[in-house]
């Protein structure tokens, strides 16, 4: 039985679908995050699941229980949001103990399980803090260690880390990884950071519309987009318009402008000369010597220095294309103005009619 089931779940504000059809089926124990554009309905998903926004119509099933209709204090759920929302004139014990005391949980009982998961949190000497005495991070340490307390069926974390500065967050997403993987608490967490969403998740569901566009894991996500759309928003791409090429006898694929021509397998049900919109990563482009016979040929118009990786804006004919490569390889060392060869394989090109993605 799935740990949590949203069935058919659609909200709609009245002409306007910002969730429409959204079935997912997360295991037990589960790390799963909703990610997509601003406005793409992921928090409006996370905020049904919580009981804080009501359903058009679908349902939600918690342990295989449906509590659609039921309130959020009856859900057995933890959430944490982007603002730490600690009661501020209770000190880090209290915030801690608040939702155990209201599971009727206290003396020596309250003592230890507030202490454990202080400790859990790796904030073990801090009860007695009052919240403004704490750091951004530790506050929201606090947060997960309140919402984790009355062991809670699953956790929703809602832009947990978007409040915390870049190197802040890479800790945060390690720690709350591991402290996820350690108690094995079913977790759906929205963010809108791809790199943050397949670094910590097991699947995640890829919203756009309000519409599921893929729920798969990280790896499929990125080496086998489902959707245009998925394509052209994991990795970082190169967007591209051009007109498929499927004549006889000549190598499938996709001419942009004039000058280059992508090797491309896909839109084959679409017919030669249709217009199409094309993504390519620039993680997916590469440097290549003569021997390549599908390689194209450009000149470097821009280097950049950005620390793991040297990016290029190199010129197609008329098209420019940003390639990565990484600063340790063999080709980080192009000056500007230097002709280059490239090539990508064909399923690294990602190709849908114009306009669909
Ligand atoms: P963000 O990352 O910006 O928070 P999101 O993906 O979480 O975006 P939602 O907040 O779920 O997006 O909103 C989805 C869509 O529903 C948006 O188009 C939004 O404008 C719309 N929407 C959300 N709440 C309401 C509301 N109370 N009334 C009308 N429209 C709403």
């Amino acid at each position: 039985m799935p740990a949590l089931a949203l069935d058919q779940l659609e909200k709609r504000y009245g002409g306007h679908a910002a969730a429409s059809s959204v079935s997912l089926s997360v295991r037990d124990g589960e790390f799963v995050s909703l990610l997509g554009p601003s406005g793409c309905g992921k928090t409006t998903v996370l905020r049904m699941v919580a009981g804080l926004i009501e359903p058009t119509s679908g349902r939600i099933l918690i342990d295989g229980r449906d509590v659609t209709a039921l309130p959020t204090n009856r859900r057995q759920i933890g959430l944490v949001f982007q603002s730490y929302a600690l009661f501020p004139h209770m000190n880090v014990f209290e915030n801690v103990a608040f939702g155990l005391r209201r599971q009727g949980v206290q003396g020596a009982d309250l003592e230890q399980r507030v202490t454990e998961v202080l400790a859990s949190v790796r904030l073990g000497g801090y009860a007695q803090r009052m919240p403004r005495q704490l750091s951004g991070g530790q506050q929201q340490r606090v947060a997960v260690a309140r919402s984790i307390a009355p062991r809670p069926s699953i956790l929703l974390f809602d832009e947990p880390l978007s409040n915390l500065d870049a190197s802040l967050r890479d800790e945060m997403q390690i720690e709350l990884k591991r402290l996820q993987r350690e108690l094995g608490i079913t977790t759906l967490f929205v963010t809108h950071d791809q790199r943050e969403a397949m670094s910590m998740s097991d699947r995640v569901c890829v919203l756009a519309h309000g519409v599921v566009q893929q729920f798969a894991t990280p790896e499929e996500i990125y080496h086998r987009p489902a959707t245009g759309f998925v394509a052209s928003f994991i990795g970082r791409p190169n967007r591209l318009s051009g007109r498929l090429v499927r004549a006889p006898g000549r190598p499938p694929g996709v001419r942009v402008g004039d000058g280059l021509h992508l090797p491309s397998v896909a839109g084959g049900e679409l017919a030669d000369g249709t217009a199409v919109d094309v993504v390519v990563r620039q993680e997916d482009l590469r440097f290549v010597g003569s021997g390549d016979a599908s390689a194209f040929e450009g000149r470097i118009v821009l280097r950049s220095f950005v620390g793991a990786d040297v990016q290029y804006v190199v010129a197609v004919g008329g098209t420019e294309l940003i390639a990565e490569t990484p600063t340790n390889g063999p080709h980080a060392g192009f000056e500007v103005g230097a002709p280059v060869r490239m090539a990508v394989d064909p399923q690294h090109v990602y190709v849908n009619a114009a306009g669909a993605m």
